[in-house]
């Protein structure tokens, strides 16, 4: 839908779905609204959504529709569920445009929680209206190679790190993997943190998430499954 409006340009979406469960993190279990943006500054190989920026495998413009934040407000609106949730792609490449969305979801009493995967610097205003940034830095496992250099933006994790409103997520595959999770808690204070498996079938996630939960309780961090994979498996738009 393109209706045009004065809260500003649209938005490059590859999609809108919920009611839904969150499926991660602190808010998992919550009914959720979700807008997946388009485009990612990443190109991570185990990326479970890479239709918002893979060129080399998908024609962006079959998988990108624009639209404008008034369309995504009235949709949002016309639903009862309170928790809205951003997600991406690397939605803060997009956070100009996001700004009233946020803004206006916020005035009207909705939470509104944006997932990012760390690399881009919030602006001020944006961490006024969100209710959560929901930070997934990526590891040097996870990440292409090509990203070495930018997976890991100082300036934007001290940002999101001393806003308040962030919690830290790490996807791992891996016990040996948490060792580079506390060496950046320890650079930038990353916390509250919340430890994932890596996974988009149910029996891989559940059997990582007993691999890693003894460690994950020793080292004082939080545990989160992936509810939807562990109901739906690898659906798209769950
Ligand atoms: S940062 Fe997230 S959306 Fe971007 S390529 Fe990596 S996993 Fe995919």
């Amino acid at each position: 839908m393109t209706t045009r409006t004065t809260l500003g340009r649209p938005l490059l979406v590859a999609e809108t779905f919920g009611p839904t469960f969150q499926g991660e993190g602190p808010s998992c279990g919550q009914q959720a609204l979700f807008l997946r943006l388009s485009r990612c500054n990443l190109s991570c190989p185990p990326c479970d959504t890479p239709y918002t920026w893979d060129t080399s495998r998908f024609d962006l413009r079959e998988h990108t529709h624009r639209r404008y934040p008034e369309s995504i407000i009235s949709w949002v609106l016309a639903h009862p569920t309170n928790l809205f949730v951003i997600s991406g792609g690397e939605p803060l490449l997009q956070q100009d445009r996001l700004l009233p969305i946020v803004t206006a979801l916020a005035d009207a009493g909705r939470r509104v929680e944006v997932e990012t995967n760390g690399t881009v610097v919030p602006s001020p205003q944006l961490v006024e209206r969100v209710a959560s940034f929901n930070v997934s830095p990526k590891l040097a496992g996870f990440a292409a190679d090509k990203d070495a250099e930018r997976r890991i933006n100082p300036a934007a994790l001290s940002t999101l790190a001393t806003s308040g409103k962030a919690v830290f997520k790490f996807v791992v595959d891996s016990v040996a993997e948490l060792e580079e999770v506390a060496d950046l808690e320890a650079r930038f204070g990353l916390r509250p943190i919340w430890v994932m498996p890596e996974g988009v079938r149910s029996d891989v996630v559940v059997a990582r998430m007993r691999q890693l939960a003894e460690e994950v309780l020793a080292c004082g961090w939080n545990l989160s499954s992936r509810l939807h994979v562990l109901l739906w498996e690898d659906t798209r738009g769950r």
